[in-house]
């Protein structure tokens, strides 16, 4: 094949309809996965940088994963109930960093660093959660056949609400830009993301008059 497509609408035949760059000429190559995308699977960053919608996402998740890995441990004796939380925590944070390993100076460490460097196009979507949020869980959702099945719904949610406040903004995020997600590129995301997007509902705060 002597054309360059975008990889995401013909390798993972999720074509959009309205593409910007044509078949043969993308419009970005993604600087983190090198992949060739069109402009409706990728966008030049506010720094310049273009990447593809996937590695633009997966930056908040892997960002959160890497503020939760860093974070002082809390002082506390070391029992085996302590010891077993830790290593469900340590196995999230395993699978939240798969995409982005290894670690790269693209990581941030907050929400307002993330939005400064994303997509204009995700930067949308979290307006209204940047404002405020609420996070359910929803346990009924929850099915022994989940990715995640070797961490029980319990485990998955404390380990997570264990998460300091940044890295839970910015694994939220990342959650919330999953559920937004217009292409059918949902595969591609990590399964412990996509796994979490199946089990919270985000209520992102609504402003009532103002804006
Ligand atoms: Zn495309
Ligand atoms: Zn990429």
């Amino acid at each position: 094949m002597a054309n360059s497509d975008c990889y995401f609408c013909i390798v993972k035949n999720s074509k959009v309809a309205i593409s910007l760059g044509t078949i043969g000429n993308p419009f970005g190559c993604c600087q983190k996965c090198h992949s060739l995308t069109c402009g409706s699977h990728g966008d030049r960053l506010p720094h310049n940088q273009f990447m593809c919608l996937i590695c633009d996402t997966t930056l908040a998740s892997t960002s959160s994963a890497a503020v939760a890995e860093t974070a002082e441990p809390e002082e506390s004796p070391a029992d085996r109930i302590i010891r077993e939380d830790e290593e469900v925590k340590e196995k999230i944070i395993d699978r939240l960093s798969l995409s982005y390993n290894p670690k790269t100076d693209l990581l941030v460490s907050s929400l307002d660093q993330y939005i400064e460097r994303t997509s204009r196009n995700n930067r949308e979507k979290l307006n209204d959660f940047r404002r405020g949020h609420e996070i359910i869980w929803t346990e009924e959702r929850y099915y022994p056949s989940l990715r995640v099945s070797d961490i029980t719904f319990a485990q998955l949610r404390a380990a997570i609400e264990s998460f300091p406040p940044n890295a839970k903004d910015l694994l939220f995020a990342a959650v919330l830009l999953v559920q937004r997600t217009e292409v059918e590129l949902k595969t591609l995301y990590p399964d412990i993301l996509l796994d979490i997007a199946d089990l919270v509902i985000i209520k992102p705060m609504r402003e009532n008059n103002d804006e």
